[in-house]
């Protein structure tokens, strides 16, 4: 998750073709700043020299940037949300979280997805910035937002959050975005490796959670990979050792980041950050300071 406490700004749509699969980003909200409670040692000083992240990642004064997004892959047999941001309506902590009454479901159709077209969600993990549009009020109860879809949590978190009830950090979501589309019996718990379709499967990246997942895509010869939490912002590809404040195994996500920096870097991999701000992709490339994100713009 993302401390989102700064100003909001207008960003542009996101869509990258993955072979014959698509790839939209649906953006909910983002913000210069408010990452110091989840990054502590990105301070401003520390980062502002970090060229490569300006203008997209960070500002000229070393504030970072950051997104909540969905993600949409339309493959020829499915289509997939992943991760469903905040949501409307909600009671949260943290201000422009609490009682958002966004355009979310315009948005969504606006890319091309009525809410009744999506046949599956998958939840990179269950906090409260990733689940939020599970759910929908009507009428003082909350619904399932995506009637049609199966939603897809991984087994292994499902389970963790489901006896830490009460987490600081995840009060009311199991109550208010997890266990309705758990009782309407939308929910399949899956293994951290499923596959979902011929173009699409989970590979498991723990650390940020117990149970977190991402996400692959192949297809065509082109490939593509969601990060999910596994990076909350850029800046931790040239630092994979920054774990979170908020992870759960500092030790564990750090190997997962440096294992994906194995997999993922100087190959034509598309890597899509959950959080990263716009553009929100580019290629792993190493350097002379280690790794960095190299967005093609
Ligand atoms: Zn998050």
């Amino acid at each position: 998750m993302a401390d989102q406490q700064g100003p909001e700004h207008e960003v542009p749509a996101g869509r990258w073709q993955i072979g014959d699969v698509t790839i939209s980003r649906i953006v909910e909200l983002q913000a210069v700043g408010g990452l110091g409670f989840i990054l502590p040692m990105a301070t401003e000083e520390v980062v502002a020299p970090i060229e490569w992240m300006k203008p997209h990642f960070m500002t000229d004064d070393g504030e970072l940037i950051a997104s909540i997004h969905a993600l949409v892959i339309d493959t020829p047999s499915k289509t997939i949300v992943v991760d469903t941001c905040v949501g409307n309506d909600k009671t949260r902590g943290i201000p422009n979280w609490n009682d958002r009454q966004g355009p979310f479901l315009d948005d969504l159709a606006t890319a091309g997805y009525d809410r009744t077209s999506v046949d599956t969600v998958v939840c990179t993990h269950l906090h409260v910035d990733h689940v939020g549009w599970n759910t929908m009020l009507v009428d003082g109860e909350w619904v399932p937002t995506f009637p049609n879809a199966r939603y897809l949590m991984g087994r292994t978190e499902f389970e963790f959050w489901d006896a830490e009830e009460e987490d600081r950090l995840n009060a009311g979501v199991m109550d208010d975005s997890v266990r309705p589309v758990v009782e309407a019996g939308l929910v399949d718990l899956v293994a951290s490796d499923h596959v979902i379709c011929d173009e699409v499967r989970l590979v498991p990246t723990p650390g940020h959670t117990k149970g977190h997942v991402s996400v692959e895509i192949s297809s065509g010869g082109d490939r593509a990979v969601i990060t999910g939490d596994a990076f909350h912002h850029p800046v931790q590809i040239q630092n994979a050792d920054w774990a979170s404040a908020v992870d759960f195994d500092q030790g564990a996500s750090t190997a997962t980041r440096q294992s994906m920096l194995e997999a993922y870097g100087d190959t034509d991999v598309l890597v899509i950050g959950t959080h990263f701000a716009t553009p929100s992709a580019g290629r792993i490339r190493s350097g002379d300071d280690g790794h960095w994100l190299d967005v093609g713009v």
